[in-house]
């Protein structure tokens, strides 16, 4: 039986896997700001900290893989906040955690979005994302609107994935992402009541070509196989679990 550690356990797509994972018998290791074996926030250093620490104290031996999952929606304010979890905390918890990653050849399993591509890769906001830069990329958005700050995050996160998928590799880790569509959950739920972005998102939910937004299984089905050892040369992939949305938006591209 294997050791996972993830963030954002506590509710959504995360609180689906995890009990999927648990239910095969494995150790799940959560990080949340509301629940979990440790409770951490994530948007500050602080918690980063905290949240690496209390993953290795209950790790010492390592990790079969970690899936940096917890997020926030396009409506979080102020619009840093949305920078600082969804892309800053993923990148110091898996650098905080990659040790342990190697320990058991283990990997990363990312959450970016399909709208990660709404978003151009040359963007200041997403150039500022992969410098390292925290204060530039918080204070470009907070003149930007919420989908930029959101889709931008996992825009940047994806090309980070891509970028050290050679480096991780040569040291025994992994690194995918799963990019879900409209999913029932409650940060869905936020962004369904919100008086600008609400009609906007349901009109999206309404045009998915097969019919309907996923549930969240329908995500962690696909998560639970990355990082199961069928997957096991699956490797920089960017598995797209959204009813074929991207597909529909970008059909020339890929
Ligand atoms: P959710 O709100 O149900 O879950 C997010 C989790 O992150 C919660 O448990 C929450 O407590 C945790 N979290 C939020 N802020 C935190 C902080 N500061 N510190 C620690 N934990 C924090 O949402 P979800 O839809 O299940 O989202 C899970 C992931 O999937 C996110 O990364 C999200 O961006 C991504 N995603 C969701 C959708 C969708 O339509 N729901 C689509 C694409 C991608």
């Amino acid at each position: 039986m294997r050791t996972y550690a993830m963030t954002g356990g506590a509710t959504g797509i995360g609180a689906q896997l995890r009990q999927q994972l648990l239910d095969d018998g494995h150790t799940v290791i959560s990080v949340d700001i509301k629940e979990g074996d440790v409770v951490a926030d994530l948007s500050t250093a602080e918690g980063r900290q905290a949240a690496i620490e209390g993953v290795r104290a209950l790790a010492p031996d390592g990790l079969d893989g970690f899936i940096p999952c917890a997020g926030l929606p396009p409506v979080a304010k102020p619009l840093s906040l949305i920078t600082g979890v969804n892309y800053f905390a993923v990148i110091a918890t898996v650098q905080g955690l990659r040790d342990l990653l190697e320990k058991k050849r283990g990997s990363v399993l990312f959450v970016s979005s399909n709208s990660a591509p709404m978003v151009a890769s040359d963007d200041p906001y997403v150039a500022a994302c992969l410098a390292g830069d925290e204060d530039a990329a918080c204070s470009d958005i907070e003149g930007r609107d919420g989908h930029t700050a959101y889709a931008g995050s996992k825009r940047a996160l994806t090309l980070w994935m891509r970028r050290h998928v050679v480096e991780y590799a040569a040291a025994g880790v992994r690194l995918n992402a799963v990019a879900p569509g409209i999913t029932m959950t409650p940060l869905t739920e936020r962004v369904y009541a919100d008086a600008e972005l609400g009609s906007v998102m349901k009109e999206f939910g309404d045009s998915v070509p097969v019919g309907r937004t996923a549930q969240p299984a329908d995500i962690a089905n696909v998560m639970r196989f990355m990082l199961s050892d069928a997957a096991s040369y699956v490797c920089g992939s960017i598995f797209f679990v959204d009813g074929g949305s991207d597909a529909m938006l970008r059909p020339d591209d890929f």
